[in-house]
């Protein structure tokens, strides 16, 4: 197929603004395409050579590109400069400056769609030493074949500049229209590249096979899959409403979404954007390897921070720390992380996307061996607004952002690259920030596990209420102990072990360990919230719900000077809550 045919269809498509012609353009480039070129046409349409899921970018700087085409026109680079400066268009440049080339085109060949392709992809594929050399010698090679309009077209591409605004949908309209019989079957075309994120291999599947094909088209691993993504609601009423009164909620994790695909052992990972994250996370990858029953698998899971000792889960800006290309191995022992797994795709062969969730999820269940570093998501059929709201502030408390709350009808199925009603966000619009330090009382404990067993794995914590002279659970606190910390603290608190809990202590939680309430510890928290498990001003806000500190640290700071009746009292931690009460605005959602 001769190169002038894009350069053609692209001039037709940038004299327009209406989405209509453009459409019409691309669909009359799309027939006169070559079935065997058809889905290097469309990648190049894009100003791509591949899926953005490969991650291979042309990546030509503008220097190097002027480089070039001084040596195809002939001009000096000075004068293309100023050309460019007055023009502040490269692709016209080029254009212009070839157009006044003294005429050598003698030697030249006719170029054609496949030399172009197999050139650029040569192109972006170099590395190492002479990278540059190599580029500039493959970009002047073409611009020197190149007429003046294929010039600025190759130009326009090589430097990222195409600008031609086809975007994905317009390029299913126009398959629809070429290949599929008609605009009506864009939605079988479109749910074909939500499920490969690939319009190259879609065109290449409408092309040759018809909707025939499209109706056969498969998942396929190693492709990722456009995510399904969710409505919000602010009211857990509203919320059952939408769902005739019954729903799954699931914790809503505050991490990174992750599509892991797998075959034996070889693991991708991908991004809610698609882009191939599997270098940031190698344990994620080895997780996935050694705890995964099957041969062949696609999931979903949001890859949360968490704090391996306690297994409590960190604030997402823990993982960001983990968003780097080198020093890779330190962030992993520094930042760990688990995996909370919240779909299954496809597995050994089959294609889940199309059953109902909750037989996704019985799948999920039973190919994940479990550990302690991937779980599926925690979970809970609610039919009440009063249990979701329960279920929500446990998730808060336990460092999630909210629920997802999804359909369980025999229509919930992956609606994959769609935000829709099937799943339902259930975030809060307000926050409660911690400015001060508190100083609780220790009257529990959990026994540590890995580096921590032998010792305490996290305290159980409480304020004191003065008007009955109890000890209220705020918070469960296992971080900022240094080892020499928990060394001192196993040591103190051996001393006052009672058998059960003490009778000032008011706990919904069964501790390991219960102690009289002797010692004060200084603790810095991310907020104040509710919470359906901590005792801490129960009813004062929300009747069956006290408050909680979440995100708790200890400072280092053993308030020896204190009694346990001097620690933060219940009233203070409400005021806290009251006066710290933050709208969030609507930006944060
Ligand atoms: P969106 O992804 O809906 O465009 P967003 O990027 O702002 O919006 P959120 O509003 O935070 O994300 O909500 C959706 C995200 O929540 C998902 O993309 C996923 O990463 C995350 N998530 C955490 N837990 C779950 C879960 N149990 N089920 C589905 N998604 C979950």
């Amino acid at each position: 197929m001769d190169y002038v045919v894009i350069a053609d269809a692209y001039e037709r498509i940038e004299g327009t603004t209406k989405r209509l012609e453009m459409t019409d353009y691309l669909v009359d480039l799309l027939k006169n395409t070559p079935k065997e070129v058809i889905s290097r046409v469309v990648y190049l349409t894009q100003g791509k050579l591949y899926p953005d899921f490969e991650g291979i970018e042309m990546g030509v700087a503008e220097k190097l590109a002027i480089k070039a085409l001084t040596r195809a026109s002939g001009s000096s680079e000075s004068i293309i400069q100023k050309e460019l400066q007055k023009s502040g268009d490269i692709g016209k440049t080029a254009e212009q400056q070839l157009a006044k080339r003294k005429q050598s085109t003698f030697f030249s060949k006719k170029l054609t769609v496949e030399h172009v392709y197999e050139t650029l992809d040569k192109l972006a594929k170099t590395s190492g030493s002479g990278t540059v050399d190599l580029k500039m010698a493959l970009l002047s090679g073409l611009l020197t074949d190149a007429s003046p309009k294929e010039a600025k077209w190759l130009i326009r591409t090589v430097t990222g500049n195409l600008r031609l605004g086809i975007a994905d949908m317009t390029v299913l309209d126009a398959l629809a229209i070429a290949y599929g019989g008609g605009k009506e079957t864009r939605e079988k075309i479109e749910r074909a590249y939500n499920i490969s994120s690939d319009l190259g291999r879609v065109a290449n599947v409408v092309a040759d096979l018809g909707i025939e094909g499209i109706e056969k088209f498969q998942v396929m691993v190693f492709e990722p899959i456009r995510p399904m993504l969710a409505e919000r609601l602010g009211a857990p009423e509203e919320i059952l409403e939408k769902f005739g009164g019954k729903c799954i909620a699931e914790y809503k994790y505050d991490g990174e979404r992750v599509q892991a695909h797998k075959t034996g052992n070889k693991v991708k990972l991908f991004s809610r954007r698609l882009e191939n994250i599997s270098n940031q996370y190698p344990d994620a990858v080895n997780l996935i390897r050694e705890q995964l029953d099957a041969k062949e698998a696609i999931f979903e899971a949001e890859c949360v921070a968490v704090d391996l000792e306690t297994g409590d889960m960190r604030p997402f800006q823990e993982l960001m720390h983990r968003r780097r290309k080198y020093g890779v191995e330190a962030a992993i022992t520094q930042y760990p992380i688990s995996l909370f797994s919240f779909d299954l795709l496809y597995v050994d062969g089959e294609d889940l996307t199309k059953q109902p969730l909750p037989q996704r999820r019985k799948r999920l269940q039973t190919i994940i061996k479990l550990n302690d570093r991937l779980k599926p998501a925690t979970q809970k059929t609610v039919n009440n607004p009063r249990d979701l709201e329960d279920f929500f502030e446990e998730a808060i408390e336990e460092g999630c952002e909210g629920l997802i709350c999804k359909s369980i009808s025999k229509d919930s199925v992956y609606q994959a690259g769609n935000r829709g009603w099937l799943w339902i966000k259930y975030k809060r619009d307000y926050k409660s920030e911690m400015t001060d330090t508190v100083d609780l009382v220790v009257v529990g404990a959990f026994h540590g596990r890995g580096k921590r067993v032998g010792t305490y794995g996290a305290l159980l914590l409480a304020t004191y209420n003065p008007e009955d002279d109890t000890f209220e659970t705020v918070t469960k606190c296992g971080t900022g102990f240094t080892d020499a910390n928990l060394a001192k603290l196993y040591e103190t608190l051996q001393r006052h072990i009672v058998p059960r809990k003490n009778s000032r202590v008011k706990s919904t939680l069964e501790a390991d360990v219960w102690f009289e309430p002797y010692m004060v510890l200084e603790i810095l928290g991310a907020e104040v919230t509710l919470s359906p498990i901590h005792m801490t001003a129960m009813d004062a806000i929300r009747k069956g719900s006290g408050l909680a500190i979440r995100f708790p640290r200890f400072t280092g700071n053993y308030r020896t000077d204190k009694s346990p009746q001097d620690a933060t009292n219940s009233k203070e931690v409400l005021g806290m809550y009251n006066a710290q009460l933050k709208k969030i605005g609507e930006t944060l959602f």
